[in-house]
């Protein structure tokens, strides 16, 4: 199936997705689905509610193959690191952020089996981005109530510019 990316503004970015009781087939198809919906949109990952689906699951590629985690989980963060984040869901506009530089995720792959990664710099910046998509967070909410009051307007002006919002993408889009 394909699927549309949602944007902002979408009210299932903003719901917490549920854990995935049982990595079935339903799961594994969805997960395989969402690998060239990630490529169509020249992400280097998706979750699953960018495209609908509340479920705690995202792929992701930073040029090693396609990957999948189910129900991720941040266990430990250190240090501080300054990046420059888009977001699919946010076609357009990106914004540096702060976040930790490293950290320990689990979760699952498709097989059941735990996935433990110790991720640094722009894998552990997609993780918690991602992660960010599963609990309905966004860039935005990262940015100081000024900044983002500003993002908000800026992207109002730049959606009310284009006639079909669906066909707005941005090359440069860092991350999804
Ligand atoms: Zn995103």
């Amino acid at each position: 199936m394909t699927f549309e990316i949602r944007v902002l503004g979408d009210p299932v970015l903003r719901q917490t997705a549920a854990t995935i009781e049982e990595i079935d087939g339903r799961i594994a198809q969805m997960a395989t689905d969402l690998v060239p919906a990630m490529y169509q949109a020249e992400g280097i990952g998706l979750a699953a509610p960018q495209v609908g689906i509340q479920k705690r699951l995202f792929v992701y590629d930073i040029g090693q193959g396609p990957e999948v985690l189910i129900n991720p989980e941040i266990l430990e963060s250190h240090g501080e690191w300054v990046f420059e984040e888009g977001c699919l869901s946010v076609p357009g506009m990106s914004f540096e952020i702060v976040r930790p530089k490293e950290i320990h995720i689990i979760g699952r792959n498709l097989d059941g089996n735990e996935i433990s990664i110790e991720a640094d710099e722009l894998l552990s910046r997609l993780f918690q981005h991602e992660l960010d998509h599963l609990d309905g967070v966004l860039l935005l909410d990262h940015l100081e109530k000024p900044e983002r009051k500003a993002a908000l307007r800026r992207w109002r002006e730049m959606r009310s510019a284009i006639p079909d919002s669906g066909e707005l993408r941005d090359p440069k889009s860092l991350l999804p």
